[in-house]
């Protein structure tokens, strides 16, 4: 089997479900480009709750988990299948306590991408919590724990944005402030260098980070990306623009490297 590729997207808003755009064409063309996944393990930015949980359920509902939408976007769902045993076993695999929870579903975070890139919800996916409580090394070390589900044919996605600072929206903006280009920009090298540490240490960037990361839900899953990156992966960037201002949608891909 293909060592799976690990992704990162940035979701932006939840109207990329039902919306064609450059965010979601990509998003389609990196699916097209990438072994199918015979799972997928989301981290998505909205379950940010205390400790870390696991959904094992085997059939996730479809949740709203946004406010103020066109009815067309609570028309959306995603009934992929779940994942039970696999996320059992990943609760246990974990060094840190993991709680299995049904109460949540498949958040926006995660449909909103995969009903894009998955209309037929064919894909088993199951959702991993991003614990609000934990240090960024420890969402990193999780990460790491999940690389071997790659050899898996399991697909670790991380769904949030580098960028994500909802009081400054501004919706009519293109592109983004100079703040927002300029974090975006810091934590692309970073990322591209595979100066992990540096990304972890993101607060180092003062003001910039403090506008950018108000607070680290949409953050968070990069770093169980990068943890489940390998260092001789080959990155790829897509999506690299940031919009309404205060939102990043730089995506990033790790691929094994064919020898
Ligand atoms: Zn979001």
């Amino acid at each position: 089997m293909q060592k799976m590729p690990v992704l990162f997207v940035g979701h932006g808003s939840p109207m990329n479900a039902i919306e064609e755009n450059p965010f979601t064409l990509a998003w389609k063309a990196v699916f097209a480009r990438i072994p199918k996944p015979q799972a997928i393990l989301s981290v998505s930015a909205h379950w940010y709750v205390p400790g870390t949980r696991v959904s094992d359920a085997a059939q996730p509902k479809t949740i709203y988990d946004m406010y103020g939408f066109p009815p067309e976007l609570y028309a959306v769902s995603h009934p992929a299948p779940g994942v039970p045993e696999l996320a059992l076993e990943v609760g246990r695999m974990l060094n840190v306590p993991v709680t299995v929870d049904n109460t949540w579903g498949l958040d926006h975070g995660t449909w909103s991408v995969l009903h894009v890139v998955d209309p037929g919800a064919e894909i088993p996916v199951f959702q991993l919590s991003v614990d609000k409580n934990a240090e960024p090394a420890v969402h990193y070390a999780i990460g790491r724990q999940l690389a071997v589900l790659r050899e898996r044919g399991v697909l670790v996605f991380g769904s949030g944005n580098v960028v994500h600072n909802l009081r400054q929206v501004d919706f009519g903006m293109a592109g983004g402030f100079d703040w927002a280009e300029s974090f975006d920009r810091a934590i692309r090298q970073r990322v591209l260098a595979r100066k992990d540490a540096e990304v972890l240490d993101f607060k180092s960037l003062g003001g910039l980070a403090r506008l950018a990361v108000p607070a680290p839900d949409h953050f968070n899953p990069l770093l169980y990306v990068l943890g489940a990156a390998e260092a001789s992966d080959k990155v790829s960037v897509f999506n690299q623009a940031c919009t309404m201002g205060s939102l990043s949608m730089t995506g990033y891909l790790f691929e094994a490297q064919s020898t």
